[in-house]
């Protein structure tokens, strides 16, 4: 039986550009650009500094923090500088700036026998890896994988159910026993919990592969999801595929459940197999606008402009740029920015897929309202936040909207409910270190 959650909306797919393209790696770069602030939590602070040689997988960042992320170059080269550059989202963060050695191999990480492994070592090596959730809110894994009551149920989430993106199709098509086997370890490692594969029907392919090798697994299954949008968001996924309702201001590990995206657990196998920190991955370069869309692996610091050179370029008609999908993505300005641990898509729009217009004020049609997967009253979120009236517009909820863009879609007003939703939040953030600053 196909499975869903209430609301939401039906999206075009637009996945014919990429979906049949094998993954393929992208040259070497000439430079790499590495945030030392790239995942949810504290930064890092820089371990090398401008001059120093580096080698392929040495941590360049780190924080003692436990909620933070090590961060590595995976090629070596030469740090030109510790500088501020602009990160996809326009904000000024710290990053080390490597000239690449050219002519180098692709680095490589060795199997190493790790049946055995208690799970304390098993989580050390995927803290030292740096591993994050790789679907887009680049959560710390080691944190997710510290959760303070019993879990029950491991949800993989295998929805993708962003228009365009492929990336992770394409490694549920071609890495499927890696993906089991680093759910297994994601399953071991919190106490041997029954595991799930959420798979939206639009990747038949990917199902019958990973359905004919669960086979004979007995702690796992797939469950076929409806193409729908925002499926694969954590609280939709879970009631989707148990029924269990996260309640507003909790976390999946109340209802005891961990979700992992299946980029993820892939990455934590290699850091438990092969000690491999977390330095590529793969993204979904889609969109009518680039002459040759595909799946490409590139190392984490890689700059958009050098995967849109090194395909093909642009082709005139492009009108945006984003990185991620489109519901959730980031319009680019400045083809400069590094990619980061969890960026799964650039997308090069044209007007045929997209439209630049401004917004107008809210008619109260109320279609935000029947869309949102939240239950919440985006029309008014949207009108405090517009207003700079911040803790009106978290009284309405603002706090518990995760970003999804479905108001957007449906309103005629093409009103950027998301954008006065970040708004929001940055206000309360600022409020919250104001107020801290204060009680010290
Ligand atoms: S208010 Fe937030 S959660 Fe609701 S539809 Fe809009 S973006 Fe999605
Ligand atoms: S969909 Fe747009 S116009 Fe309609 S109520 Fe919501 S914000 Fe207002």
């Amino acid at each position: 039986m196909v499975k869903t959650f209430e609301r939401g909306v039906f999206l075009p797919h637009y996945k014919k550009f990429s979906e049949d393209k094998p993954i393929t790696r992208l040259p070497l770069p000439r430079e790499l650009v590495i945030p030392l602030r790239q995942h949810t939590g504290a930064p890092c602070r820089p371990l090398v500094a401008a001059g120093d040689k580096v080698e392929a997988g040495q941590k360049i960042g780190a924080s003692d923090a436990f909620v933070s992320a090590a961060v590595h170059t995976g090629l070596s080269g030469v740090v030109r500088e510790v500088a501020k550059r602009p990160n996809i989202a326009g904000e000024m963060v710290d990053c080390v700036i490597i000239d690449v050695d050219q002519g180098q191999e692709f680095p490589t990480w060795p199997a190493e026998d790790y049946a055995g492994l208690p799970v304390d070592e098993i989580k050390a090596r995927i803290r030292e890896a740096g591993i994050v959730g790789m679907g887009g809110a680049a959560f710390p894994t080691h944190v997710k994988l510290s959760p303070p009551r019993e879990i029950d149920l491991v949800v993989i989430n295998g929805c993708e159910c962003e228009p365009f993106l492929t990336c992770d199709h394409r490694l549920m098509l071609e890495r499927a026993d890696d993906l089991i086997e680093g759910s297994r370890l994601i399953s071991k490692v919190l106490g041997g919990p029954k595991v799930i594969f959420g798979v939206e029907t639009n990747k038949p392919d990917a199902i019958a592969v990973l359905e004919q090798k669960l086979v004979k697994e007995k702690d796992m299954e797939l469950v076929q999801l409806d193409v729908k949008y925002p499926q694969g968001a954590e609280k939709q996924l879970i009631y989707a595929v148990s029924g269990r309702k996260v309640p507003p201001g909790k976390l999946p590990f109340d209802v005891g459940v961990v979700v992992q995206n299946v980029a993820t657990a892939i990455a934590v196998l290699e850091a438990v197999r092969n000690r491999k920190p977390l330095v590529d991955r793969v993204l979904t370069l889609t969109g009518p606008g680039t002459p040759n869309p595909g799946n490409y692996q590139f190392f984490i610091g890689t700059t958009i402009s050098h995967v849109i050179e090194s395909t093909g370029g642009l082709q005139d008609d492009v009108v945006k740029v984003v990185v991620g999908g489109p519901m959730t993505g980031w319009a680019q300005l400045d083809l400069q920015a590094p990619l980061t641990k969890g960026a799964g898509g650039i997308l090069a729009l044209t007007g045929e897929v997209t439209q630049v217009t401004d917004y107008m004020a809210c008619v109260r049609c109320g279609k935000c309202v029947d869309h949102c997967p939240m239950f919440l009253y985006p029309n008014y979120i949207g009108v405090y936040g517009e207003l700079g009236r911040y803790q009106q517009a978290e009284q309405w909820g603002a706090m518990d909207c995760f970003e999804c863009g479905v108001c957007v879609y449906v309103c005629p007003s093409r009103r950027p409910i998301v954008s006065f939703v970040r708004r929001t939040k940055k206000a309360a953030a600022e409020r919250h270190r104001a107020a801290t600053r204060q009680a010290l």
